[in-house]
């Protein structure tokens, strides 16, 4: 479906070269210009949660490099665009290394910053010629053949700009799609499944940066002039314009928003000055009441959200099971009895306040255990410390036998550990077969590389395969398709445990897997679990329904005020007077 849109879309595209006057197709060339540097923001921005202001320097960055190869030194443009791909990636590296790490509104200050120095430093330099440009830059040779009128960047720049977009589209229905996603909805999520979140974010910022750079480098070649206004920071902004309108979180949004700016910005221009009585930017007054309108109406998902509708963008097919099964993770044999996870001393204290002081607990294969408590005994942050979300003051991890120096998320699960959360984090964007596949993302390695070229398709289907067995593990084999949100939070929290299994765990941390389900729903849930246990998978989790906790559990570990008050089994546990204590609040003698 997505190739036909796309062959479609190249079909309209080749009349239109043929039939259009020449005013259009130039009008085309700047919206394929746009639209390479808007694909850029979609994935940064619309996919991955990156703001930036910056990415018209990106432009201006290799518009120059190419100016200053091919004009000054009398060099091929060829070698313009490679030297300008190569200074765009080089700055983008440094600039992303610095202003990634930063949290909430520092990044989209960083790059406003350097928006705004690299245009000036564009305006002021005399070699440059300084706010008047620069002239005779020559024309583009493709062999013997000059591609020097309008028509012929037509076939240029849309080649680029589709090839590019289907890359875009391939990359982001693949596992790298998918952590992309996860880690702009929750970098804790994304982490806690081997997501390299810091990696991908990087990785994201120097391939907007490349789109911008060729989109620079085919302006500058033909315009065959240049002065710094188009590589304004008003011009970063409308590029994020642009991808808001179109639809920031998909691939076709860079294309509708492109084209939707482009011809709404001719008109205004036109149409404008006779009403307001002057020239220069009031477009920007009608754009800027645009997006408070899209914003208003349709959240942040654009124009190009009625095109999901439609379901131009590609759906997953459930496999048929004939792939062959995705590989299991690499682990060290466990016999059972053997302890699977260890908690050794562990505290954490919030500014003062002693969430967890000194416990220590173990699982072993095939045990079922509970940590139970009051509310604010520190059970969550336990399974934060034990996870590696929150770091620890004091204590250690064991996960089979393996003692942990620092707990990271990423460690944690590659050694065998995945979590639910009690405040579900699944990912609203992706169906609730993607949300599964997330799980085992650690199972599969597929680069970006091999997933834009559509090479990653076989993996991709073990893949599939996988949630899909794991989703009608846990009974939702039914609703493979459906947005994860549009599920209820009994439902979510079901596939939070089908995510948790695709990463083919030996153990299972559950922080109140059954919050908010049924009675019928609690005793599946129960008997899922009995039979993880009795497949060696081991369970801790967190959970207030008592008559559940006691009816499945092997041993359970209570706490009270940060402190484990004691520890058994269920029947041992219910009748310790601690315990009997810390729940009544009372003394029980
Ligand atoms: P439980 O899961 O047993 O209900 P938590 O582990 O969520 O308890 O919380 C234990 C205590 O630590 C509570 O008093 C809570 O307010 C506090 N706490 C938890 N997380 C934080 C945090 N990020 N910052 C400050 N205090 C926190
Ligand atoms: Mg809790």
């Amino acid at each position: 479906m997505n190739l036909l849109a796309f062959c479609t879309v190249a079909t309209g595209l080749a009349i239109g070269a043929a039939l259009l006057p020449d005013y259009y197709v130039t009008v085309l060339n700047y919206v394929g210009l746009y639209t390479l540097v808007t694909l850029g923001i979609v994935l940064l921005t619309g996919v991955s949660g990156v703001t930036s202001f910056g990415q018209a320097a990106f432009v201006g960055l290799s518009a120059y490099t190419t100016a200053i190869i091919s004009a000054s030194f009398g060099l091929s443009p060829w070698l313009g665009l490679v030297v300008g791909l190569a200074i765009t990636l080089v700055a983008a590296g440094i600039l992303g290394s610095i202003t990634l790490r930063l949290s909430g509104h520092y990044l989209p200050l960083g790059t406003i910053a350097w928006g705004l120095s690299v245009y000036y430093i564009f305006g002021n330099l005399e070699y440059l010629g300084g706010h008047t440009g620069m002239s005779n830059i020559p024309a583009v040779y493709l062999g013997p053949w000059e591609i020097a009128h309008s028509r012929e960047f037509y076939l240029l720049i849309w080649v680029i700009v589709l090839a590019s977009m289907l890359l875009a589209s391939n990359m982001l229905n693949s596992r790298i799609g998918r952590a992309l996603r996860a880690g702009k909805e929750s970098r804790d999520t994304a982490e806690s499944f081997g997501i390299d979140t810091a990696r991908n974010r990087l990785f994201v910022f120097l391939y907007a940066a490349a789109l911008a750079s060729v989109s620079g480098w085919l302006y500058t070649h033909m315009l065959r002039f240049l002065n710094p206004s188009p590589f304004s920071l008003h011009m970063g902004i409308e590029y994020l314009f642009m991808a808001v309108v179109g639809g920031a979180g998909q691939v076709w949004g860079a294309l509708l928003g492109a084209s939707i700016i482009t011809v709404l910005k001719e008109y205004l221009q036109e149409f404008l000055p006779r009403v307001i009585g002057q020239a220069g930017n009031s477009e920007i007054i009608v754009f800027g009441a645009l997006i408070i309108l899209m914003l208003q109406v349709n959240r942040d998902k654009g124009v190009g959200a009625l095109l999901t509708r439609l379901r131009l963008h590609a759906r997953l097919k459930p496999e048929d099971g004939n792939e062959e099964p995705l590989a299991r993770r690499a682990r060290s044999e466990l016999a059972s009895g053997d302890i699977v996870l260890a908690a050794e001393e562990m505290s954490k204290s919030f500014s003062g306040l002693k969430a967890v002081t000194d416990v220590s607990f173990f699982v072993r294969r095939g045990e079922i255990v509970a940590v139970i408590g009051p509310n604010g005994a520190g059970k969550s942050t336990l399974f934060n410390g034990i996870t590696g979300l929150v770091p620890f003051d004091q204590g250690r991890i064991v996960i089979n036998g393996e003692a942990l120096a620092e707990v990271s998320p990423r460690k944690v699960v590659a050694l065998g550990v995945a979590r639910s959360f009690q405040h579900v984090k699944l990912v609203s964007d992706l169906t609730v077969l993607e949300n599964a596949m997330l799980g085992a993302h650690i199972r599969s390695h597929g680069s970006s590389i091999s997933a834009a070229l559509g090479l990653s398709y076989r993996e991709e289907a073990r893949l599939r395969n996988e949630g899909q067995r794991q989703l009608a593990r846990v009974g939702l084999g039914h609703v493979l398709d459906a947005p994860a949100s549009s599920l209820s939070l009994g439902q979510q929290r079901v596939l939070e445990i089908a995510r948790a299994l695709c990463a083919d765990p030996d153990i299972i941390l559950l922080d109140e897997p059954a919050a908010g389900l049924r009675y019928k729903e609690k005793a599946e849930l129960s008997s899922l679990l009995q039979e993880l246990r009795a497949s060696g998978v081991s369970v801790l989790l967190v959970e207030h329904d008592m008559e559940f906790v006691m009816t499945l559990c092997d041993r359970i570990v209570v706490m009270n005020f940060g402190h484990k008050i004691t520890e058994g089994s269920p029947v041992d546990v219910q009748s310790d007077s601690r315990v009997i204590e810390a729940y009544l609040g009372v003394s029980a003698a």
